[in-house]
């Protein structure tokens, strides 16, 4: 038996943490108005067809389910070819393997698979039990900011970003109604995040995430308190207007800064985990360098009881990473998302990480998935990178089969399990 046979027979057997989902909270939730194509489709290879040529708005005919699967599968077909070899695209295959029995998604097979899809949203079965517990062994998966969620498969975030940025007005609105606060000043609004807050560590959030780098650097200044309620005052005058008149992003930057910075001592004080997007944007069309990790590196050394948990390997800024889970001890390195974005980049990543980090800094998976046909299909990948960055050790004399199976249980299982079930 080689070395990966061993760590890979040992790493398929254990029990996991998934760091991240976007699933329904509930399966009842589900979409039902769908069939495969619509489902499949609804992120990731999506982008991958979109980066092979297609525009979006013929990528959104395929999703349509009112019209025939064999005439939008031909429609898709040409692009689904050249992009299959990518990683999502694999991803997808491995699904219907796995799930259904066809060897991959094509023309010959994909009305068989609508039929078998469309039997998974029966009432009766239970797609989650089948997939994330029996198939995939997740004991939790973190979901992204969801209260209100089945704790039989789940636990949650709660997003930060809606007490940074504003949308609309009716952020303000919302604000008001679940506290119960009047918003008359800076200072109100800064005791109904505390609520919030306070709220989401109550219902069992265990974690913290932004998303911020989708519209921002992750370059959080440290702002006066001056500079912050200015543009707070300008945002409730603006309120008081006659027409809708949207904020803009830039202009409550001094705002955002503080923002994150009050609540980072919130959660300082607390010993929270606080899940950062880095790395690449999904739906293409964004600034990368917004998204680097080293930019949020004063905040690892202002809140040093904050455990940053930073999201996809920071993909392509992956040894950046490296770095950072070296220098600072409250600095984890995340995986989630980043099997299905380049095995190649997280096998890399991986031995870099393994050479220079202490293996409790490193979380092995997440889905990141909006599909839960396709997460068993990611943690299988997840299993097998980190099986063969293991098993390359071994045989290069590093350290023994012993130590790499415990090694992929701590990544795999105790690592995120410290960080989500720590906290104050
Ligand atoms: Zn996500």
């Amino acid at each position: 038996m080689t070395a990966y046979d061993s760590i890979f027979e040992y790493v398929n057997t254990l029990t996991i943490i998934d760091s991240h989902e976007h699933l329904p909270s509930w399966e009842h939730r589900r979409e039902t108005e769908t069939d495969i194509l619509r489902e499949y489709l609804a992120h990731y290879f999506s982008n991958d067809l979109m980066a092979a040529g297609m525009t979006f708005q013929q990528v959104e005919a395929i999703r349509d389910p009112g019209k025939p699967l064999m005439e939008r599968w031909k429609a898709v077909e040409p692009y689904w070819k050249l992009a299959r070899n990518t990683a999502y695209g694999r991803a997808l295959d491995l699904t219907v393997r796995s799930l259904y029995g066809a060897d991959r998604i094509d023309g010959s097979t994909v009305e068989g698979l609508n039929e078998a899809f469309v039997k998974t949203l029966a009432p009766g079965h239970s797609q989650y039990r089948k997939v994330l517990k029996e198939m995939s062994r997740i004991e939790y998966s973190v979901l992204d900011n969801d209260l209100d969620y089945d704790p039989t498969y789940f636990r949650t975030s709660f997003s930060i970003d809606n007490l940074i940025f504003f949308k609309n007005w009716k952020c303000l609105d919302d604000m008001e109604c679940d506290t119960g606060i009047c918003l008359t000043s800076f200072d109100d609004w800064l005791e109904a995040c505390t609520l919030e807050l306070d709220h989401a560590c109550e219902q069992g959030a265990v974690a913290l995430k932004l998303h911020a780098a989708y519209r921002r650097s992750l370059y959080f200044a440290n702002t006066p308190y001056h500079e912050a309620e200015a543009c707070f005052r300008n945002v409730l005058e603006q309120r008081k207007g006659p027409t809708w008149n949207p904020v803009l992003p830039q202009s409550t930057q001094a705002f955002q800064d503080y923002m994150l910075h009050y609540i980072m001592r919130y959660a300082n004080q607390r010993g929270l985990t606080c899940q950062i997007h880095t790395g690449l944007q999904e739906s293409g069309r964004n600034l990368i360098a917004n998204s680097d990790p080293s930019l949020l590196s004063n905040l690892f050394i202002q809140y040093p009881n904050v455990k940053f948990d930073l999201f996809h390997i920071g993909y392509p800024y992956q040894h950046v990473m490296s770095a950072l889970g070296k220098m600072f001890a409250n600095v984890y390195l995340d995986m989630c998302w980043a099997h299905i974005i380049s095995p190649a980049a997280c096998i890399n990543a991986l031995d870099d990480w393994l050479d220079s980090v202490p293996v409790s800094k490193i979380i092995a998976f997440g889905g990141d998935y909006i599909i839960p046909d396709a997460v068993y299909a990611h943690q299988l990948m997840a299993r097998r990178n980190i099986s063969k960055v293991l098993a390359q050790k071994v045989e290069d004399g590093i350290f023994d089969l012993d130590d790499a199976k415990w090694m992929a249980k701590r990544m795999f299982y105790d690592n995120p399990k410290s960080i989500f079930e720590t906290g104050k």
